[in-house]
């Protein structure tokens, strides 16, 4: 995809819009009323800042995103994707989504419910009308032909197929690129009535298979929100928890941590993230990414983007798209993470 100039502004609108429309209300003004329906934009300055901080990607061909789109929202966040959106991307990883709309042209592979395993009333399995997905106009694919184990012998096989225990809880699908070549894409969502890491490592344990499989890792990325947050006292074991997920992500299959690939590469004397409440002291090379209910002005970190070697060899850069700005809503209470890469 050839890089374009991008408005770095979040819209929200209730109703269908053309981003053309979109893309005027967000440099007009920061709120928007019209025929009975609520529009929001963050300040033009906001936009000013985050494009003039946001690196340009001329050699940039592919776009990709990773999203909690907020389900409560998501019907009309799925705007944000449109051509010439400020989403418009090849691959979106995206969580807590409702399906797109049919004009979208994008295509989704996804178990389209989550079915958690909580609220007793509903027998253990309350029945979520939006899950994670894997979006792309490439027509994506899912792996197929996917096991635990080689084929047996003599008579003997003990493979199991590639299959998600936790419906909602992961997407996989293979993207075609424009070059000939795929890239196996990876949405992950980490449901909260499973305990989010015992969650995430359900999914990398059902994962595996591909992971480990020569035909789908060469070019892989995987993304989502872990509901990891990651910043916990040092001593604690909840941060030991959290951080055994990243680890085994990291250092067990080797994917590479795209955010902090790109403070290395483009920030290198970012330092700390300001207001973060880690304990990592100058080591913090987090990215406010998510932001509670209980305190909006609190910086937290709970989505991630990994891919393998040989595609963050090709990484120009991951960021997280815009920021939250005091006193003023989101389309989302997640921020996108957007990472670009070359041919
Ligand atoms: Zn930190």
């Amino acid at each position: 995809m050839a890089a374009q100039a991008r408005i770095h502004c979040f819209v929200i609108a209730t109703n269908t819009t053309s981003p053309e429309q979109l893309a005027q209300i967000a440099l007009g003004r920061s709120r928007h009323q019209r025929d009975g329906n609520d529009y929001f934009a963050v300040s033009p300055a906001a936009c000013h800042d985050a494009a003039a901080t946001t690196p340009r990607d001329p050699g940039a061909d592919m776009r990709a995103i990773a999203w909690n789109m907020n389900w409560k929202r998501a019907d009309a966040n799925w705007s944000l994707l449109r051509p010439r959106a400020d989403l418009d991307c090849d691959i979106a990883l995206l969580s807590e989504a409702t399906p797109p709309p049919g004009d979208l042209g994008m295509e989704v592979i996804g178990d389209e419910v989550t079915i958690g395993r909580d609220d007793v009333s509903q027998g253990g399995k309350k029945t979520r009308l939006w899950s994670t997905y894997v979006a792309s106009k490439r027509h994506p694919v899912p792996p197929s032909d996917v096991w635990t184990l080689p084929p047996g012998h003599e008579g003997k096989d003990r493979r199991a197929p590639l299959k998600c225990s936790r419906p909602g809880a992961w997407a996989a699908a293979v993207v075609p690129l424009a070059n000939g070549g795929s890239v196996t894409a990876i949405s992950l969502y980490g449901l909260l009535d499973d305990c989010s890491d015992a969650s995430v490592h359900r999914s990398i344990s059902d994962l595996t298979a591909l992971l480990e499989d020569e035909r789908y890792n060469g070019l892989l990325l995987m993304g989502g929100d872990l509901n990891t947050l990651a910043s916990q006292p040092l001593t604690s074991r909840a941060l030991a928890r959290d951080q055994g997920v990243l680890d085994r992500i990291t250092k067990g299959f080797g994917l590479i941590d795209l955010l902090h690939e790109d403070l290395r590469m483009n920030h290198p004397d970012r330092g700390r993230l300001e207001n973060c409440k880690c304990e990592l002291g100058d080591d913090c090379r987090h990215t406010w990414t998510f932001r509670h209910n209980s305190d909006l002005t609190i910086p937290h970190q709970d989505d991630y983007l990994f891919a393998s070697g040989e595609l963050a060899e090709r990484l120009v850069s991951c960021e997280a798209f815009g920021a939250f700005i005091e006193g003023e809503k989101s389309p989302s209470d997640h921020q996108p993470l957007v990472a670009t890469f070359k041919d």
